[in-house]
């Protein structure tokens, strides 16, 4: 979803000291760099560490070519630094390489950044996006998973295809993150009820922890943290908690002092004021959320 706003309106806002307070708690940084010195505090903490460029979606070929070798470069810097071995990831979005622009480029912009993070030891997920876009968005990471097939792939529990997508992507050693999904309707493609989301995200949480792929749970609901730690203690079998930065970090500390993996989603770029309002905006709820996280902090 994008947040319309009269850009002055939305520049003098971002400019706010409250605006700035809210992004340094969410946001990495503007720039690659400062996200690499909040991902080296995180990964010494214990926590690994999934880095997210936040550019506004390429509208022609040139921009996307400009994110994809900023991103590409993003990712050599990761790997030149030891402290990230085994622990760093990019998450990226493909409407950020193209894809409202055009999907062979898409496809072949993800197929240049899943060889740059291969050679330098970096995991790669691709986000699930809109429903505008998930069905393309779908086909690429299916074409991207024939030659790279530890790309990690994301699940939308609030679709109404969740459950179908858990059963046919299920692959052994293959990473999946499910989530509740950010995007709401149309109602013939997401559930709207919150408790109808909740009630699919344990079924296919629990789907997904009896079959053969890695899993990884990216929410801060503690119904589904404590589900996540109920369904590994009974089967016996790891799982990756994902969380945003800054919110419930407390919660994110205790998951590793007790042994268990997690991983803290950075956002950075210059476009952290449409990620702050996108999150409210999605789920209002959270501005209350947000102002719990900062009293939590
Ligand atoms: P919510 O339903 O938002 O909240 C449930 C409960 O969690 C709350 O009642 C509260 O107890 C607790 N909680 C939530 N937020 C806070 C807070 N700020 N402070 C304190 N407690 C809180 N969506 C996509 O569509 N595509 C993606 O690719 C995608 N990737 C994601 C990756 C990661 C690592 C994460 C964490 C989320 C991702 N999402 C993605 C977003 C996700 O789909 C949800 O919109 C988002 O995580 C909110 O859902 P929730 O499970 O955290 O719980």
């Amino acid at each position: 979803m994008h947040v319309a706003m009269d850009p002055t309106i939305a520049y003098k806002v971002s400019q706010s000291r409250l605006a700035r307070e809210i992004a340094a708690t969410y946001v990495a940084g503007e720039d690659v760099d400062s996200a690499i010195v909040k991902a080296v505090d995180q990964v010494c903490k214990g926590l690994d560490v999934s880095l997210h460029p936040l550019d506004p979606d390429p509208v022609d070929l040139a921009q996307a070519r400009r994110a994809t070798v900023r991103l590409c470069r993003a990712i050599e810097s990761l790997g030149a630094n030891p402290v990230f071995d085994g622990h760093a990831e990019v998450s990226i979005s493909l409407a950020a390489l193209g894809l409202r622009v055009d999907d062979d480029l898409a496809l072949d912009h993800a197929r240049q950044v899943c060889q740059v993070a291969r050679d330098n030891h970096v995991a790669v997920t691709v986000d699930d996006e809109g429903p505008d876009i998930h069905d393309r968005s779908h086909r690429i990471v299916m074409d991207l998973l024939d030659d790279y097939e530890d790309t990690g792939i994301v699940i939308q529990a609030a679709r109404h295809d969740s459950l179908t997508q858990v059963r046919q992507l299920a692959a052994p050693g293959r990473r999946i993150r499910l989530c509740k999904g950010s995007y709401t309707g149309p109602r013939s493609v997401t559930l709207i009820r919150p408790h109808d989301v909740d009630l699919r995200m344990a079924a296919c949480l629990r789907a997904l922890m009896t079959g053969p792929s890695t899993v990884m749970l990216a929410s801060h609901d503690p119904v589904f943290v404590a589900l996540g730690e109920q369904l590994m203690a009974s089967l016996d079998r790891p799982l990756e908690f994902q969380m945003l930065q800054g919110i419930r970090p407390l919660e994110q500390r205790r998951l590793v002092d007790i042994g268990h993996r997690m991983r803290v989603y950075l956002p950075y770029g210059h476009d952290w004021y449409r990620y702050c309002t996108r999150r409210i905006v999605e789920r209002p709820s959270n501005i209350w959320l947000f102002g719990r996280s900062l009293v939590e902090r």
